[in-house]
């Protein structure tokens, strides 16, 4: 069995570590492109959502390179999400590829029915595959404290160029690791390097928190690389949704009886009292917590034709009045340009700085 699994940000290092640890080979696929996107929207229905269009192009690129099961989770929810392993499965035979799916519902659909899945995956080793599991989490937990360091680093040093390098450069050496162990130690060695650049802790950048679609916010590709944009320009910029968050939400709490997202859902509650699909709720309570914790601005980025953050798109007009922040909505297809997405970063940064001063003298 050679395993593949769909690109979306830091996932492929902490399944890469997790699959090392089993003893199983791995087929990464190459980082997305635009090629690799085109691949995949040639193949996919016109009005699916981004995220189903780049990640059947990363099959197809690592079907070519000898994978032949793909690896993802699934879900009953109301959105297309569940519908993506078995349409992608029916694509890519109907393109000649014999691939086999395994698509791993979380606990919350029935933790016997999880374990079964991991257990099967990792060839019936139970102890093991929950160690390695564990392990993953930790690499996660790991990836969120880098990121924190680089959101930090970023805006207060001056050549931001040395920050993307280190980060580029971590994202490619990760692929020569074998094992969690291999790759927490290459972690916390790129966050000495973070650590030793020159900064300026005088430097107060403005605050801008990252909401919306999972899939978007998490892979760079897909929004245009928003994190280092804004980072580039001087901003502080902060991504609600994380691999680690999404673990510890649909994998840990849920196995151990605990309420997923309780925060975000209570403070969505006067807006969106029920779940609608995927994370509506969670996007309204990270735009209120970000505006309680004194963020500047908001980017709410989600794919064209994505449901529920049409809703979130639509109840955030009245959140932006209500907690008077300004907020930005990024929506991105395979069409989208990134010179008019530049500008539009560009226009709102300045605005969200303007406006910073305009409230600290006024
Ligand atoms: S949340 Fe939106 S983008 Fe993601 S799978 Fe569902 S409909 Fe598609």
């Amino acid at each position: 069995m050679k395993i593949t699994y769909p690109h979306m940000g830091e996932v492929y290092i902490a399944v890469k570590g997790m699959f090392d640890d089993l003893g199983i080979k791995s087929i990464i696929a190459p980082f997305t492109t635009e090629n690799i996107l085109k691949i995949g929207a040639q193949e996919s229905p016109e009005y699916v959502c981004l995220p189903f269009k780049i990640t059947l192009g990363n099959y197809i690129k690592s079907l070519e390179a000898g994978a032949d099961t793909v690896v993802i989770t699934g879900s009953c929810g109301p959105c297309r999400f569940g519908y993506y392993g078995p349409l992608q499965k029916e694509i890519l035979k109907d393109m000649g590829y014999d691939v086999d799916f395994i698509i791993i519902d979380p606990p919350k659909e029935g933790v016997p029915k999880f374990i079964n899945n991991i257990k099967k995956l990792s060839g019936g080793k139970g102890i093991k595959a929950l160690k390695a599991l564990y392990n993953a989490y930790n690499v996660c937990v790991e990836i969120d404290k880098l990121n924190e360091i680089q959101y930090y680093v970023r805006p207060r040093t001056k050549d931001k160029t040395i920050v993307n390098n280190i980060m580029y450069n971590f994202r490619k050496k990760v692929l020569d690791t074998n094992g969690t162990s291999d790759i927490i130690s290459l972690i916390k060695i790129t966050y000495e390097k973070l650590l030793a650049l020159p900064i300026d802790n005088n430097i107060e950048p403005v605050k801008i928190g990252i909401i919306g679609e999972i899939y978007t916010i998490i892979e760079p590709f897909s929004n245009l690389n928003v994190e280092e944009k804004l980072g580039n320009m001087g901003a502080h910029v902060h991504r609600s949704m994380t691999i680690k968050g999404w673990a510890e939400n649909n994998l840990i709490k849920p196995m151990t009886a605990r309420k997923s997202y309780k925060a975000e859902k209570t403070l969505a509650k006067p807006y969106i009292p029920f779940l609608i699909g995927v994370h509506t709720q969670q996007c309204i309570g990270h735009a209120i917590n970000y505006s309680l914790q004194k963020y500047d601005g908001l980017v709410q980025i989600y794919p064209m034709t994505c449901m529920p953050e049409i809703v979130s798109r639509t109840i955030l007009s009245q959140v932006e009045k209500d907690y008077n922040i300004p907020i930005l909505y990024l929506v991105v297809d395979e069409l989208t340009g990134e010179s008019g997405y530049q500008t539009r970063l560009e226009a709102f940064y300045d605005y969200v700085k303007y406006r910073r001063t305009k409230i600290l003298y006024s």
